[in-house]
């Protein structure tokens, strides 16, 4: 099945072929201020995968290790819609609030648990990170295969 989605405003579309790969939560600062809420939610995809209609843009930042995360946004409306320490991306990290279609969605796993806002009750069964794993794309990729 195709999954559909695109920014708030509809200047930026995308569409892959599903399924919906494993999404996990980060509670970190950054993505809080990325988000302008509590916390972020994302799926791992190639940008092959994903084709896109409208021109996004994107500023650099420096993701945890150092490392340059390039951060795709609608120039529009300012939506954020993926990350990827690539320019132009290869791997990214699609924003789960973006699909047309989140309903059901649940993060499988949480990175920077120690920053989580109160109030917020995570699955036991999820797995959950104080900080984040050291091998970041492993995690990601392996999340839901049962370890
Ligand atoms: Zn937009
Ligand atoms: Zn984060």
């Amino acid at each position: 099945m195709t999954v559909t989605g695109g920014c708030q405003c509809g200047a930026v579309r995308y569409a892959f072929d599903g399924p919906v790969p494993a999404a996990y939560a980060c509670h970190c600062g950054e993505c809080k201020k990325q988000t302008a809420s509590a916390f972020s939610m994302a799926v791992p995809l190639s940008y092959d995968a994903l084709q896109v209609e409208g021109e996004p843009q994107s500023f650099q930042s420096a993701a945890h290790r150092g490392k340059a995360k390039h951060n795709y946004f609608c120039g529009q409306c300012g939506t954020r819609m993926w990350h990827s320490p690539d320019d132009p991306p290869e791997a990214i990290t699609l924003k789960v609030g973006t699909l047309d279609d989140p309903s059901g969605i649940a993060p499988l796993g949480h990175l920077w648990v120690s920053k989580k806002q109160p109030g917020f009750e995570l699955d036991p069964a999820s797995d959950q990170h104080l900080t984040q794993p050291e091998d970041l794309v492993r995690w990601r990729a392996n999340l839901g295969k049962g370890s």
